[in-house]
Protein backbone atom coordinates (compact mmCIF):
# COMPACT_ATOMS: atom_id res chain seq x y z
CA UNK A 1 0.00 0.00 0.00
CA UNK A 2 2.60 2.55 1.07
CA UNK A 3 4.29 1.60 -2.24
CA UNK A 4 1.55 2.11 -3.92
CA UNK A 5 0.68 5.55 -3.03
CA UNK A 6 4.93 5.81 -3.33
CA UNK A 7 4.61 5.28 -7.41
CA UNK A 8 1.04 7.22 -7.46
CA UNK A 9 2.78 10.52 -6.21
CA UNK A 10 5.54 9.55 -8.77
CA UNK A 11 3.51 8.84 -11.39
CA UNK A 12 1.50 12.14 -10.98
CA UNK A 13 4.43 14.06 -10.60
CA UNK A 14 5.75 13.15 -14.08
CA UNK A 15 9.47 12.03 -12.72
CA UNK A 16 10.73 10.11 -9.42
CA UNK A 17 13.18 13.16 -9.25
CA UNK A 18 10.03 15.31 -8.05
CA UNK A 19 8.79 13.02 -5.50
CA UNK A 20 11.71 12.34 -2.26
CA UNK A 21 10.86 9.71 0.47
CA UNK A 22 12.50 10.24 4.18
CA UNK A 23 13.54 13.85 2.83
CA UNK A 24 15.24 15.72 5.85
CA UNK A 25 13.07 19.30 6.32
CA UNK A 26 16.15 20.86 7.53
CA UNK A 27 17.48 21.34 4.20
CA UNK A 28 14.10 22.86 3.18
CA UNK A 29 13.74 25.06 6.38
CA UNK A 30 15.65 28.45 7.19
CA UNK A 31 15.59 27.33 10.74
CA UNK A 32 18.05 24.39 9.47
CA UNK A 33 15.93 22.09 11.54
CA UNK A 34 13.02 19.13 11.10
CA UNK A 35 13.04 15.37 10.71
CA UNK A 36 12.00 13.66 7.51
CA UNK A 37 8.72 13.94 5.35
CA UNK A 38 7.43 10.85 4.63
CA UNK A 39 7.44 12.25 0.95
CA UNK A 40 8.41 15.02 -0.15
CA UNK A 41 7.05 16.52 -3.65
CA UNK A 42 7.80 19.25 -6.02
CA UNK A 43 4.31 19.79 -8.43
CA UNK A 44 5.47 21.66 -11.57
CA UNK A 45 2.02 22.57 -12.24
CA UNK A 46 -1.44 23.29 -11.23
CA UNK A 47 -2.85 20.10 -12.31
CA UNK A 48 -0.16 17.89 -10.73
CA UNK A 49 -0.48 20.24 -7.41
CA UNK A 50 -4.25 19.32 -7.48
CA UNK A 51 -3.72 15.55 -8.58
CA UNK A 52 -1.29 14.91 -5.61
CA UNK A 53 -3.60 16.64 -2.61
CA UNK A 54 -6.31 14.45 -3.97
CA UNK A 55 -4.16 11.43 -4.31
CA UNK A 56 -3.54 12.23 -0.59
CA UNK A 57 -6.87 12.97 0.18
CA UNK A 58 -7.79 9.56 -1.22
CA UNK A 59 -5.29 7.27 0.36
CA UNK A 60 -6.14 9.12 4.22
CA UNK A 61 -2.22 10.75 3.84
CA UNK A 62 -2.02 14.27 5.82
CA UNK A 63 -0.63 16.95 3.09
CA UNK A 64 1.19 20.10 4.16
CA UNK A 65 2.19 23.22 1.26
CA UNK A 66 5.11 24.64 2.17
CA UNK A 67 7.02 27.72 0.11
CA UNK A 68 10.41 28.38 1.32
CA UNK A 69 9.96 27.40 4.98
CA UNK A 70 11.04 30.95 6.10
CA UNK A 71 8.44 30.58 8.51
CA UNK A 72 8.21 27.29 10.03
CA UNK A 73 9.41 24.98 13.02
CA UNK A 74 9.38 21.45 11.76
CA UNK A 75 9.68 18.78 14.67
CA UNK A 76 12.76 16.47 14.78
CA UNK A 77 10.60 13.35 13.92
CA UNK A 78 9.53 14.87 11.02
CA UNK A 79 5.97 14.67 9.40
CA UNK A 80 4.13 11.44 8.44
CA UNK A 81 2.77 12.89 5.36
CA UNK A 82 3.27 14.89 2.32
CA UNK A 83 5.01 17.84 1.94
CA UNK A 84 4.47 19.91 -0.96
CA UNK A 85 6.51 22.46 -1.49
CA UNK A 86 6.26 24.85 -4.26
CA UNK A 87 9.09 27.20 -4.40
CA UNK A 88 11.24 25.28 -6.68
CA UNK A 89 9.08 24.58 -9.48
CA UNK A 90 6.08 26.85 -10.05
CA UNK A 91 7.64 29.83 -9.92
CA UNK A 92 6.81 31.73 -13.08
CA UNK A 93 7.19 35.47 -12.83
CA UNK A 94 6.34 37.91 -15.42
CA UNK A 95 5.86 41.64 -15.54
CA UNK A 96 3.39 43.59 -18.10
CA UNK A 97 2.59 47.14 -17.60
CA UNK A 98 2.58 47.92 -13.88
CA UNK A 99 1.34 44.48 -13.01
CA UNK A 100 3.58 41.25 -12.25
CA UNK A 101 1.93 37.93 -12.13
CA UNK A 102 3.79 35.50 -10.29
CA UNK A 103 3.08 31.94 -9.13
CA UNK A 104 2.64 31.14 -5.82
CA UNK A 105 6.91 29.90 -5.44
CA UNK A 106 8.00 33.13 -6.78
CA UNK A 107 10.76 34.40 -4.16
CA UNK A 108 9.36 37.99 -2.69
CA UNK A 109 13.14 38.82 -3.07
CA UNK A 110 13.27 38.05 -6.82
CA UNK A 111 9.74 40.05 -7.71
CA UNK A 112 10.93 42.67 -5.57
CA UNK A 113 14.07 43.64 -8.01
CA UNK A 114 12.29 42.27 -10.79
CA UNK A 115 9.60 44.90 -10.30
CA UNK A 116 12.35 47.67 -9.90
CA UNK A 117 14.08 46.51 -12.81
CA UNK A 118 11.30 47.26 -14.85
CA UNK A 119 10.56 50.94 -13.06
CA UNK A 120 7.87 49.58 -10.76
CA UNK A 121 8.04 50.62 -7.57
CA UNK A 122 5.55 49.53 -4.24
CA UNK A 123 7.28 46.53 -3.60
CA UNK A 124 10.36 47.85 -1.92
CA UNK A 125 9.20 46.42 1.51
CA UNK A 126 9.35 42.90 0.43
CA UNK A 127 12.61 42.83 -1.11
CA UNK A 128 14.09 41.35 2.16
CA UNK A 129 11.39 38.72 3.12
CA UNK A 130 13.00 35.26 2.49
CA UNK A 131 9.68 34.18 1.86
CA UNK A 132 7.29 32.88 -1.51
CA UNK A 133 4.40 34.92 -2.65
CA UNK A 134 2.20 32.05 -1.31
CA UNK A 135 3.33 32.20 1.89
CA UNK A 136 3.21 36.16 1.98
CA UNK A 137 -0.40 36.42 0.99
CA UNK A 138 -1.34 33.59 3.59
CA UNK A 139 -0.51 35.66 6.43
CA UNK A 140 -0.02 38.78 4.58
CA UNK A 141 3.88 39.66 5.19
CA UNK A 142 5.02 42.95 5.79
CA UNK A 143 7.89 45.43 6.80
CA UNK A 144 8.82 48.73 6.91
CA UNK A 145 5.27 49.77 6.48
CA UNK A 146 4.12 47.80 3.95
CA UNK A 147 2.43 44.68 3.42
CA UNK A 148 1.08 42.43 0.94
CA UNK A 149 -2.58 43.57 1.02
CA UNK A 150 -1.39 47.32 -0.29
CA UNK A 151 -0.50 45.77 -3.68
CA UNK A 152 -1.98 42.22 -4.35
CA UNK A 153 -4.89 42.61 -6.75
CA UNK A 154 -6.04 39.14 -7.23
CA UNK A 155 -5.69 35.68 -6.01
CA UNK A 156 -6.09 32.29 -7.55
CA UNK A 157 -6.72 29.94 -5.17
CA UNK A 158 -7.16 26.02 -4.85
CA UNK A 159 -9.82 24.87 -2.49
CA UNK A 160 -9.83 22.24 0.15
CA UNK A 161 -12.61 20.73 -2.25
CA UNK A 162 -10.44 21.22 -5.40
CA UNK A 163 -12.21 24.52 -6.97
CA UNK A 164 -9.66 26.56 -8.00
CA UNK A 165 -10.87 30.48 -7.96
CA UNK A 166 -10.36 33.78 -8.07
CA UNK A 167 -10.27 36.07 -4.74
CA UNK A 168 -9.92 39.50 -5.57
CA UNK A 169 -8.55 42.32 -3.18
CA UNK A 170 -11.18 42.76 -1.32
CA UNK A 171 -12.59 39.00 -0.71
CA UNK A 172 -8.77 38.40 1.06
CA UNK A 173 -9.68 40.08 4.25
CA UNK A 174 -6.20 40.53 4.74
CA UNK A 175 -5.50 42.13 8.41
CA UNK A 176 -2.43 41.46 10.44
CA UNK A 177 -0.79 38.47 9.82
CA UNK A 178 -4.00 36.76 8.83
CA UNK A 179 -5.98 36.62 5.64
CA UNK A 180 -9.21 34.29 4.27
CA UNK A 181 -6.40 32.04 2.73
CA UNK A 182 -5.31 31.43 6.03
CA UNK A 183 -8.84 31.06 7.62
CA UNK A 184 -10.14 28.88 4.86
CA UNK A 185 -7.15 26.50 4.29
CA UNK A 186 -6.89 27.35 0.41
CA UNK A 187 -3.86 27.47 -1.13
CA UNK A 188 -2.40 29.80 -3.42
CA UNK A 189 -1.64 29.10 -7.11
CA UNK A 190 -1.20 32.25 -8.22
CA UNK A 191 -1.22 36.04 -8.15
CA UNK A 192 -1.33 39.61 -9.84
CA UNK A 193 0.01 42.64 -8.31
CA UNK A 194 -0.18 45.66 -8.73
CA UNK A 195 2.48 48.55 -8.46
CA UNK A 196 2.88 52.28 -10.19
CA UNK A 197 5.76 53.50 -12.41
CA UNK A 198 8.70 54.83 -10.87
CA UNK A 199 12.24 56.10 -10.88
CA UNK A 200 14.57 52.63 -10.97
CA UNK A 201 17.57 54.15 -9.67
CA UNK A 202 15.47 55.45 -6.73
CA UNK A 203 13.81 51.87 -6.55
CA UNK A 204 16.91 49.86 -5.88
CA UNK A 205 18.76 52.72 -3.64
CA UNK A 206 15.31 51.77 -1.35
CA UNK A 207 16.22 48.37 -1.46
CA UNK A 208 19.65 49.16 -0.46
CA UNK A 209 18.65 51.54 2.48
CA UNK A 210 15.89 48.56 3.68
CA UNK A 211 18.69 45.65 3.23
CA UNK A 212 21.37 47.98 5.37
CA UNK A 213 18.59 48.58 8.52
CA UNK A 214 18.38 44.87 8.44
CA UNK A 215 21.32 43.68 8.23
CA UNK A 216 22.14 45.96 11.02
CA UNK A 217 19.42 44.68 13.41
CA UNK A 218 18.38 41.51 12.63
CA UNK A 219 20.40 38.43 12.97
CA UNK A 220 21.00 37.45 9.44
CA UNK A 221 24.17 35.31 10.33
CA UNK A 222 22.59 33.19 12.37
CA UNK A 223 19.24 30.66 10.77
CA UNK A 224 16.02 31.41 12.24
CA UNK A 225 12.61 31.97 11.26
CA UNK A 226 12.25 36.00 11.76
CA UNK A 227 9.93 37.49 14.29
CA UNK A 228 9.32 34.60 16.43
CA UNK A 229 6.09 36.13 18.03
CA UNK A 230 3.75 38.53 16.41
CA UNK A 231 3.36 41.93 17.69
CA UNK A 232 1.55 42.18 20.80
CA UNK A 233 -1.00 45.30 20.47
CA UNK A 234 0.90 48.21 22.52
CA UNK A 235 4.13 46.95 22.77
CA UNK A 236 7.09 44.86 20.70
CA UNK A 237 7.73 41.68 21.69
CA UNK A 238 11.64 42.07 20.81
CA UNK A 239 11.42 45.14 23.71
CA UNK A 240 9.19 43.26 26.36
CA UNK A 241 11.77 39.65 25.85
CA UNK A 242 14.47 42.11 26.26
CA UNK A 243 13.33 43.99 29.64
CA UNK A 244 12.38 40.46 31.12
CA UNK A 245 16.28 39.81 31.42
CA UNK A 246 16.00 37.49 28.52
CA UNK A 247 18.73 38.72 25.99
CA UNK A 248 21.29 36.09 24.53
CA UNK A 249 19.26 33.24 27.03
CA UNK A 250 19.68 29.68 25.82
CA UNK A 251 18.34 26.01 25.50
CA UNK A 252 20.70 23.57 24.09
CA UNK A 253 21.54 25.10 20.75
CA UNK A 254 18.48 27.65 20.75
CA UNK A 255 18.88 31.63 21.59
CA UNK A 256 16.89 34.52 21.84
CA UNK A 257 18.83 36.56 19.51
CA UNK A 258 21.22 39.40 21.45
CA UNK A 259 21.84 41.45 18.34
CA UNK A 260 17.60 41.07 18.08
CA UNK A 261 15.60 39.92 20.99
CA UNK A 262 12.54 38.64 18.94
CA UNK A 263 14.56 36.49 17.17
CA UNK A 264 15.20 33.09 18.03
CA UNK A 265 18.18 32.06 16.13
CA UNK A 266 19.70 28.76 15.92
CA UNK A 267 23.25 28.33 16.82
CA UNK A 268 24.01 25.44 15.56
CA UNK A 269 23.03 22.02 16.17
CA UNK A 270 20.19 23.13 17.69
CA UNK A 271 16.33 20.81 17.81
CA UNK A 272 13.07 21.47 17.67
CA UNK A 273 12.16 21.13 21.02
CA UNK A 274 15.40 23.31 21.93
CA UNK A 275 13.15 25.74 20.58
CA UNK A 276 9.71 24.86 21.63
CA UNK A 277 11.00 24.74 25.14
CA UNK A 278 12.71 28.54 24.77
CA UNK A 279 9.79 29.95 23.24
CA UNK A 280 7.71 28.05 26.37
CA UNK A 281 9.94 29.78 28.83
CA UNK A 282 10.13 32.93 26.70
CA UNK A 283 6.23 33.20 27.04
CA UNK A 284 6.02 32.37 30.53
CA UNK A 285 8.42 35.11 31.84
CA UNK A 286 6.81 37.53 29.69
CA UNK A 287 3.46 37.27 30.90
CA UNK A 288 4.61 37.02 34.78
CA UNK A 289 6.33 39.78 34.83
CA UNK A 290 4.34 41.65 32.52
CA UNK A 291 1.12 39.93 31.88
CA UNK A 292 1.59 40.17 28.60
CA UNK A 293 0.63 37.27 26.37
CA UNK A 294 3.02 36.63 22.79
CA UNK A 295 1.58 34.40 20.27
CA UNK A 296 3.89 32.77 18.10
CA UNK A 297 4.01 34.08 14.52
CA UNK A 298 5.68 30.78 13.01
CA UNK A 299 4.12 28.06 12.14
CA UNK A 300 4.63 24.79 13.56
CA UNK A 301 4.75 20.97 11.86
CA UNK A 302 4.72 17.84 13.60
CA UNK A 303 4.62 19.15 16.79
C1 LIG B 1 15.55 36.40 8.41
C2 LIG B 1 14.06 36.46 8.26
C3 LIG B 1 13.42 37.68 8.15
C4 LIG B 1 12.04 37.75 8.02
N1 LIG B 1 11.44 38.98 7.92
C5 LIG B 1 10.10 39.06 7.78
C6 LIG B 1 9.46 40.34 7.67
O1 LIG B 1 10.09 41.38 7.65
N2 LIG B 1 8.11 40.35 7.55
C7 LIG B 1 7.36 39.20 7.52
O2 LIG B 1 6.13 39.30 7.41
N3 LIG B 1 7.94 37.99 7.64
C8 LIG B 1 9.28 37.89 7.76
N4 LIG B 1 9.88 36.65 7.86
C9 LIG B 1 9.06 35.44 7.92
C10 LIG B 1 8.79 34.77 6.54
O3 LIG B 1 9.79 35.06 5.60
C11 LIG B 1 7.43 35.20 5.99
O4 LIG B 1 6.41 34.82 6.90
C12 LIG B 1 7.12 34.58 4.62
O5 LIG B 1 5.95 35.16 4.12
C13 LIG B 1 6.93 33.06 4.67
O6 LIG B 1 6.94 32.58 3.34
P1 LIG B 1 7.42 31.08 3.01
O7 LIG B 1 7.22 30.87 1.56
O8 LIG B 1 8.79 30.84 3.50
O9 LIG B 1 6.37 30.25 3.84
P2 LIG B 1 6.60 28.86 4.62
O10 LIG B 1 7.44 29.10 5.82
O11 LIG B 1 7.04 27.82 3.68
O12 LIG B 1 5.11 28.57 5.10
C14 LIG B 1 4.49 29.42 6.04
C15 LIG B 1 2.99 29.10 6.07
O13 LIG B 1 2.42 29.45 4.81
C16 LIG B 1 1.78 28.33 4.22
N5 LIG B 1 2.00 28.42 2.76
C17 LIG B 1 3.15 28.58 2.09
N6 LIG B 1 2.93 28.66 0.77
C18 LIG B 1 1.59 28.55 0.60
C19 LIG B 1 0.73 28.55 -0.53
N7 LIG B 1 1.17 28.68 -1.78
N8 LIG B 1 -0.61 28.42 -0.32
C20 LIG B 1 -1.11 28.25 0.94
N9 LIG B 1 -0.34 28.23 2.05
C21 LIG B 1 1.00 28.38 1.87
C22 LIG B 1 2.45 27.11 4.84
O14 LIG B 1 1.58 25.99 4.81
C23 LIG B 1 2.70 27.62 6.26
O15 LIG B 1 1.54 27.50 7.04
C24 LIG B 1 11.27 36.57 7.98
C25 LIG B 1 11.92 35.32 8.07
C26 LIG B 1 13.30 35.27 8.20
C27 LIG B 1 13.96 33.92 8.27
Amino acid sequence: MRQDFFHRLCEINSDAGQVLAGEPMSKHTTFRIGGPAKYFCLPKTKEQLSATIAACQEAGEDYYILGNGSNILVSDEGYQGVVIQLFQNMNELRCENCRLYAQAGVLLVKAAHQAGQNSLTGMEFASGIPGTIGGALVMNAGAYGGEMKDIVQEVTVLTREGKIIKLSRDELEMGYRTSVIAKKQYIVLDTVIQLSKGDPKEIEAGMQELKEARTSKQPLEYPSAGSTFKRPQGYFAGKLIMDAGLRGFQIGGAQVSEKHCGFVINTGGATAQDVLTLITHVQTEVERQFGVTLEMEIKTLGL
